[in-house]
């Protein structure tokens, strides 16, 4: 018989069928994981365009938000369901399609556009040049305004160089000519504030030997200058009066699209965050803490520069002082190689909590703790002194900001004995 935790040996009982299932420790246990996986399907669906600008894909996911946490019971914080703050965002509405003769190339497969990239229709003749003729450029040695750079890395190119070669090209793209980049790496998205005057393509190729003589490109690029988004609050309040906030959030926002044939669907990136935020925000709604409200925040503006949670930390309605803690929920979608926390070494005794429960409930084989890192919502509020945690899934699942982060590719591999870990930690807070 295999060693048995506390959970497995209840649910070894069950399935020798000496306990009813009404005795199971949570009553939620059956329900969560069906629940969370509605929730991310949902949310990755092409309905909500990737959760970005296009198409307003980002607010209607934070309208379907706001119906979730008003119909799971969750209240206004000091009267206010949102957020509302500005960006600045470059987007790709409609045309995105690149020819390499008479070869259709696959957006997101074979290439994918800069996120700063400007907008450009037509053939573009390339010109290869080398590392060190790119570092070397210091502009104006061609004139015809459709001729672009084209940038292939030789084998033994290091990855600082490759570093500084790629910012040259993106000054290059800013201000000179059109860019294209040969890569070898996987293809990773991202969203940006600011655009290029011209174009800038990453063309993912493992097969060529000689740079591409011309491609032809219809991209349409436009700089949306002032978006409206919105962080959106739903409160459970403690039992008895208490002054202290626990903040349970992750970010619902994504990268949206990439023409009109192409988005990034977010599923390990955020929804399975947010999916584990609902769950939890409906499980507490039905047993509060004694001695701590929980606010639940789904934040937006993340994938541009955690521009959510800056805004929540800077505005005047919130007394940063009251909050205990922050417990942010990114990328938790896998879990078969265990989690990391980042902070954990920056609130070790918090962290030691996470790794005593799960010691106790065997949900996941490790628990990872991470130093200061800016890479999601917990990091404005650790600079502004709150404790603030941020857990993230590994596992073999390494869709990361590409077309392949769908509902399907997820594995939900230890959600529901996480769902159980992070239930126990705010219990014991
Ligand atoms: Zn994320």
């Amino acid at each position: 018989m295999p060693r048995f935790g506390f959970l497995s040996f209840v649910l070894y009982w069950i399935s020798c069928g000496l306990f009813d299932a009404q005795v199971l420790p949570s009553s939620e246990q059956e329900s969560v994981l069906p629940y969370a996986r509605q929730i991310t399907a949902a949310l990755c669906s092409p309905s909500f365009d990737g959760r970005g600008y296009v198409n307003s894909g980002c607010n209607r996911a934070g309208n379907y938000l706001l119906e979730e946490f008003k119909r799971i019971g969750l209240l206004p914080f000091q009267g206010r369901n949102t957020q509302a703050f500005f960006l600045e965002v470059n987007t790709f509405p409609s045309q995105c399609a690149v020819r390499s003769g008479h070869k259709t190339l696959q957006p997101g497969v074979d290439y994918l556009v800069h996120p700063s990239s400007g907008g450009y229709k037509g053939k573009l003749k390339l010109i290869p040049m080398n590392a060190a003729e790119i570092l070397a450029y210091s502009g104006g040695s061609f004139n015809a305004p459709r001729e672009g750079i084209v940038f292939m890395p030789s084998k033994g190119l290091s990855r600082d160089s490759l570093k500084l070669v790629r910012t040259k090209l993106e000054k290059i793209a800013e201000t000179e000519r059109g860019v294209v980049e040969i890569t070898t790496e996987k293809l990773t998205w991202s969203v940006s504030p600011r655009a290029f005057r011209f174009p800038y393509l990453q063309r993912y190729d493992t097969s060529l030997t000689t740079p591409p003589k011309h491609l032809f490109l219809n991209i349409q690029s436009e700089i949306q200058a002032k978006v409206v988004v919105q962080n959106c609050f739903g409160l459970v309040p403690s039992v008895e009066p208490s002054d202290s906030l626990i903040l349970v959030c992750a970010h619902y926002d994504h990268l949206g699209r990439m023409g009109k044939d192409t988005y990034f669907p977010g599923a390990n990136d955020n929804a399975s965050g947010v999916a584990m935020m609902l769950s939890l925000a409906r499980e507490l709604q039905q047993n509060p803490l004694q001695h701590h409200s929980v606010l639940f925040v789904a934040f937006a503006g993340e994938e541009i520069g955690l521009e959510g949670s800056f805004a929540m930390v800077q505005a005047p309605w919130l007394a940063l002082r009251k909050i205990s803690m922050v417990l942010n929920l990114d990328i938790l979608g896998s879990g078969e190689e265990g989690i990391t926390v980042v902070n954990g070494s920056i609130f070790p005794k918090y962290y030691q909590q996470l790794v005593q429960i799960n010691d106790a409930l065997k949900a996941v084989p490790v628990v990872k703790s991470r130093g200061k890192a800016a890479n999601s919502d917990h990091f404005p509020f650790s600079e502004k002194g709150v404790p603030a945690l941020f857990v993230y899934t590994m596992g073999p699942n390494k869709n990361y900001h590409d077309i392949h982060d769908t509902y399907q590719n997820l594995s939900f591999n230890r959600f529901e004995q996480l769902f159980e870990v992070f239930l126990e930690f705010l219990k014991r807070f």
